[in-house]
């Protein structure tokens, strides 16, 4: 069964409840979306997902419909009232927890994985809690969420497209990632003021660039530091750490701008800095 937009109010009106935005709490209520997610994001029969924000558990009730088995972390204590309350949600292992400072080793135990991320993430941490996941656990192969439009094409694009920029850079240190559709702010309850957007992120075996070349922390610096000029060329954003030389020797052409770059020619720049 899917909370309806009516069944949904009517539950948060039934624990005194409102919506809250410092949660960043939008309900996803809409049965085509909610089935879409699930078609899209690929999870079946004994798939173990992790999810950030199960909120009223609409989501979390679609992911059990396909015989995943569900474990949610979810910030605000009310909530987890309601969701220890709901029966269809009773093999669902609820932390209450703020994701971006639970253990994740205690969320998904590494021996027991590997996982899968589903989630509609609040906005307001959507890009930190992604790039936690990727930095801390790799005993989740693959997250499949729902962001802010722009965030999502932030997070899929590929060097030389517009949204290309500094997170989308360093995603691709660890993952693949792509939209892969659009979703109307008038499916969740309350409406956000902007359109969110469905993005696949599938980790790589292996980190995009060989930490003998360069450390991802030296990585994360370049690119910080050349998307901070970003219409600037390489060799004016980057002349405090490198020289002519340098971009020589890294087969890197210091004219070029950093959406030009992807990430392996980044790490081959953090490899002469460091
Ligand atoms: N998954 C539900 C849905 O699709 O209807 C709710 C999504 S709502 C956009 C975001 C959810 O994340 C809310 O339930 C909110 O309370 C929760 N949340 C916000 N910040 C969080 C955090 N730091 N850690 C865990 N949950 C968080």
């Amino acid at each position: 069964m899917t909370l309806s937009r009516a069944a949904s109010v009517a539950l948060l009106a039934e624990y005194g409840l409102s919506p809250k935005r410092k949660f960043g709490q939008n309900f996803l209520f809409d049965t085509n979306t909610l089935s879409k997610i699930v078609r899209l994001c690929g999870v079946g029969e004994g798939d173990q997902v992790i999810e950030f924000g199960p909120g009223l558990g609409a989501l979390t009730e679609h992911l059990l419909g396909v015989g995943a088995t569900v474990r949610a972390v979810e910030i605000d204590p009310d909530l987890i009232t309601v969701l220890r309350d709901r029966p269809e949600l009773a093999s669902v292992t609820v932390f209450e927890a703020d994701a971006m400072k639970v253990d994740l080793d205690i969320v998904a135990p590494p021996g027991e994985g590997p996982y899968d991320l589903v989630a509609n993430l609040p906005y307001n941490v959507a890009t930190p809690l992604v790039m936690r996941v990727l930095r801390e656990a790799p005993q989740i192969r693959s997250l499949f969420v729902m962001v802010q439009l722009e965030v999502a094409e932030r997070l899929g694009a590929r060097p030389g497209e517009d949204a290309y920029g500094s997170v989308s850079a360093r995603l691709r240190y660890w993952a693949s990632a792509t939209l892969v559709g659009k979703v109307p702010a008038t499916v969740f309850v309350p409406a956000p003021k902007v359109a969110s957007g469905l993005v696949r992120i599938v980790r790589l075996e292996q980190p995009a660039v060989d930490p003998a070349i360069a450390n991802v922390e030296t990585i994360e610096r370049v690119v910080t530091m050349a998307f901070g000029q970003r219409r600037k060329m390489l060799r004016r954003s980057l002349q405090s750490v490198l020289c002519e030389e340098d971009f020589l020797a890294a087969g890197v052409d210091s004219s070029r701008r950093p959406e030009e770059l992807d990430i392996e020619a980044f790490g081959a720049l953090a490899g002469r800095l460091q």
